[in-house]
């Protein structure tokens, strides 16, 4: 997009999280759901498919400009990046990665307009971190494929008009090959949505369990056609890529809002007569989280420049979701510390940030599973 143009856009999230979202972060926590009037707001500002090429209805921005973006949402609760995360983020990109033009152009632009809802649906109970593991199958019967198995943590899930389900279509390959991705619409018959997970945090942003019982889809269901079969491991991997990108700028975008409360909150209370802010130790706190957010930035931005040159789509996607993951979570601490008690009690915004952004160490690739990436990127094969 035109810098000018972005320039609008990233003025009009800006004012809108602030403004609209920032003062609703409470009720969001303790209700569990975002409230209709921000659902419809972010399907009318574009922000269900920021991610999503233009020529299919969405805004395109290249991840140099949606990192810039997510900057501003990460400034917020994480579920309200999290109820468009899908569309834009590993399920959209599991159709952008490896879609038919077919299959883009019937899907993308409702993905884009926010119409449907899409879940990337790859874990299972006994396959995490390692998803070449994954146990659910995919069998052939005639033009048809008949889908069974479970999946696990999958975001949006209660919400999910179609999931992009990774399935084994061939135990004779080694693990990884041997794995495609379908197009599984929610209505399928055998298709059911377990109950919502009770998370620690990030409340409003929902998880469930997904169940496949003898789904049968239809030839057009496979993603990628004929071509993708026994390509969806590569494509998960490449949309977990841009996804680790995109998770270490919301980092960023929290650490922001954490130290923001954290220098408020120095400057006004006292103790001793004196605001807190005035003694060296509260001064190395915030110093030292100040610089952890500018490291994360930087970083950011670095590393969404060099994926969007294609000279870096692995180390640098994962270097940037570690450092930052790890870093939101020492700023978080850190709040909590400068905030004393009332860092400990519900309804002060550090608390909840706290909570919220533990998970960012856990999903779209462990911090271990980012350093297993780092190290073997760098080493090769020895
Ligand atoms: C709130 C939430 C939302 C999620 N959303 C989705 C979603 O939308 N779609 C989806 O498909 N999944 C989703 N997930 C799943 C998430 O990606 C996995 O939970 C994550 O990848 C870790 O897998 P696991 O939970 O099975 O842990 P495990 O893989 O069992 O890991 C347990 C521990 O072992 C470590 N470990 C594992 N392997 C290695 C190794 N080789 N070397 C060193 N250490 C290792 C891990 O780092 C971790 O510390 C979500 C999870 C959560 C909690």
């Amino acid at each position: 997009m035109e810098e000018s143009d972005f320039s609008d856009v990233l003025a009009s999230v800006r004012e809108f999280i602030r403004e609209r979202v920032v003062p609703l972060e409470t009720e969001i926590d303790e209700k569990d759901a975002i409230p209709d009037s921000l659902r419809d707001a972010c399907k009318a500002m574009g922000l269900y498919g920021f991610a999503i090429p233009e020529e299919y209805g969405g805004l395109g921005l290249p991840l140099s400009q949606e990192v810039r973006l997510v900057f501003e949402l990460g400034y917020t609760t994480p579920a309200l990046r999290s109820m468009f995360g899908t569309n834009n983020g590993i399920a959209g990109h599991v159709l952008i990665e490896g879609g038919t033009e077919e299959q883009k152009n019937e899907w993308l632009p409702k993905l884009a307009s926010g119409e449907v809802t899409a879940s990337f649906a790859l874990t299972e109970a006994d396959a995490g971190s390692d998803p070449s593991g994954l146990a659910t199958t995919a069998r052939r019967d005639g033009d048809e494929w008949v889908l069974n198995g479970s999946k696990r943590y999958i975001t949006n899930a209660p919400l999910a008009d179609v999931f992009m389900v990774f399935a084994r279509t061939n135990p004779d390959v080694p693990a990884n090959r041997g794995i495609s991705a379908f197009l599984v619409p929610r209505s399928a018959a055998g298709v059911s949505v377990g109950p919502k997970d009770h998370k620690m945090g990030q409340f409003g942003a929902w998880t469930a369990d997904v169940h496949l019982d003898d789904v049968r889809v239809d030839g057009p269901a496979l993603i990628g056609g004929e071509d993708g079969v026994d390509k969806g491991f590569i494509t998960a991997m490449r949309c977990l890529a841009h996804g680790r990108v995109h998770i270490a700028a919301l980092c960023v975008g929290m650490a922001e809002r954490l130290v923001d409360e954290s220098v408020s909150f120095a400057r006004t209370r006292e103790q001793g007569g004196h605001p807190i802010g005035t003694f060296q130790l509260i001064q190395g706190l915030i110093a030292d989280s100040v610089t952890d957010y500018r490291a994360g930035h930087a970083l950011v931005l670095a590393a969404a420049a060099a994926f969007d040159a294609g000279t870096d789509t692995s180390v640098g996607p994962s270097s940037a979701k570690y450092f930052a993951s790890e870093m939101v979570g020492r700023v978080a601490d850190r709040a909590v510390q400068v905030h004393g008690g009332a860092g400990y009690m519900r309804g002060v915004p550090v608390e909840r940030f706290y909570r919220d952004a533990r998970l960012f160490r856990i999903y779209e690739g462990t911090s271990q599973i980012q350093q297993v990436i780092i190290a073997r990127g760098v080493l090769g094969r020895l």
